[in-house]
């Protein structure tokens, strides 16, 4: 789901170097060593900043074999630049308060209470620099990262065994990740693109919520019938019927398809979008001379997904001439260009108008694996989270991960 990874080498380097120094966390992160409750999973929290103002109690910087510690007073910051490749560090507790200046490219961060750019941020931190700009990755034991990810993705009011199900779910998926990224600077995003993940503060009721259903399911993971760990996807509203993998991103995992009732009924899934032909042509081939002549939709008659989206432009000089398709795009690749948050599903309908195209949707996002609204249905009408889960992923089994830790490959069918 993400591209724009770091290489290998870079991960290879960052290790050499704290393995000069005193970073046993990271050290740890790179082996995945331990029972599956206490390996550590790199979040990145915050990404391409050109600079991060750090607030906190007892921060301290780690650089290769320096140990730097900062003590910030209250109302005080720590700015930090980057200049030719390296950290250029304000101190504003220090008197003279002048820049030192740190080796990039990267530094690990200790503290309590940190806020970054105002933003709370647990306490193992990695700073890193890519691209001239700042990047934060959060190192935390996995179960507690589920906490964060509960409170992200799930309004914690909903009933604990649809909680479980999605701890359930959310586990296999960073499990999965963890293996696939084992060798990138962070593991997953904290954001949509991988799984939400909160850290700002809940009330008390709320985190004893997430934190049961993290403690109630622990180590647990979805398995295929070959106990292989499955790469659990899970979506908001699938709008009445679940999609197939295959279907949304290409590639070889297939994934079984699934109705919800409950979600074909739901009139308050539906949504409706405008997009003017100018701002098709912007979004869709960076051309704002580009006149669209019209937009042909391929769906699924099992689904009524969009599948592939085919643009046909108006080419000003060649009026007369043939209509080219200057762009074909899958469907979930045209959801991407106008916006995940704006054209809610593929699972649409369109008008045409004179300038432009209405689109009439149903559901909320890719609609692979686990449905978010039906789910809250299921564990309301009394499912456990097995149950729920089974409707999902109806060959899936539930393992402890050390069962299937020895187990390299991933599931590719379920
Ligand atoms: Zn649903």
């Amino acid at each position: 789901m993400l591209k724009n990874f770091y290489q290998i080498q870079v991960f290879a380097f960052l290790f050499t170097m704290i393995g000069i120094g005193h970073a046993p966390n990271l050290a740890q992160a790179s082996e995945n060593i331990g029972p599956a409750h206490e390996r550590l999973i790199r979040v990145r929290t915050l990404s391409h900043l050109k600079e991060i103002n750090i607030e906190g109690a007892g921060v301290s910087f780690n650089q290769i074999s320096k140990f730097m510690p900062v003590a910030i007073p209250r109302q005080k910051k720590i700015k930090i630049q980057v200049q030719d490749g390296q950290f250029v560090i304000n101190d504003f507790s220090k008197q003279d308060s002048k820049n030192s200046v740190q080796p990039g490219p990267f530094l690990s961060l200790k503290g309590s209470d940190i806020h970054i750019n105002g933003i709370p941020q647990p306490q193992d931190l990695l700073i890193s620099i890519a691209n001239q700009k700042i990047d934060v990755v959060a190192l935390l034991p996995l179960e507690n990262y589920l906490v964060g990810v509960l409170a992200g993705e799930m309004p914690l009011h909903w009933p604990m065994e649809t909680l479980k199900a999605q701890a359930i779910v959310a586990r296999s998926y960073a499990q999965s990740v963890m293996k696939e990224r084992a060798k990138k600077l962070f593991h997953v995003e904290s954001s949509f693109m991988d799984q939400v993940f909160k850290f700002s503060k809940i009330s008390d009721e709320k985190r004893r919520r997430a934190q049961q259903a993290v403690f109630d399911t622990q180590g647990l993971v979805l398995s295929d019938p070959e106990m292989r760990l499955v790469k659990t996807f899970f979506h908001s509203d699938c709008g009445g019927q679940t999609s197939n993998a295959k279907d949304v991103w290409g590639g070889s995992v297939a994934t079984e398809t699934v109705t919800d009732s409950y979600c074909q009924n739901n009139k308050n899934s539906g949504w409706k979008v405008y997009f003017s032909d100018q701002d098709i042509a912007q979004r869709l081939i960076s051309n704002k001379k580009a006149k669209i002549d019209r937009l042909e939709f391929v769906q699924s008659l099992k689904d009524q997904r969009v599948k592939a989206v085919k643009i046909y432009q108006v080419k000003e000089a060649q009026k007369n001439s043939e209509k080219d398709i200057v762009v074909s795009l899958s469907g979930n690749q045209f959801r991407e260009k106008l916006g995940y948050g704006i054209l809610r599903s593929t699972k649409f309908k369109f008008q045409r108008t004179s300038a432009g195209y209405y689109f009439m949707g149903q559901g909320y996002g890719h609609g692979v694996g686990l449905c978010q609204h039906g789910a809250r249905r299921l564990g309301e009408r009394g499912l456990n989270a097995m149950e729920i889960l089974k409707h999902y992923y109806p060959q899936a089994k539930l393992k402890d991960i050390s069962q299937i830790d020895s187990m390299s490959r991933t599931a590719q069918k379920l």
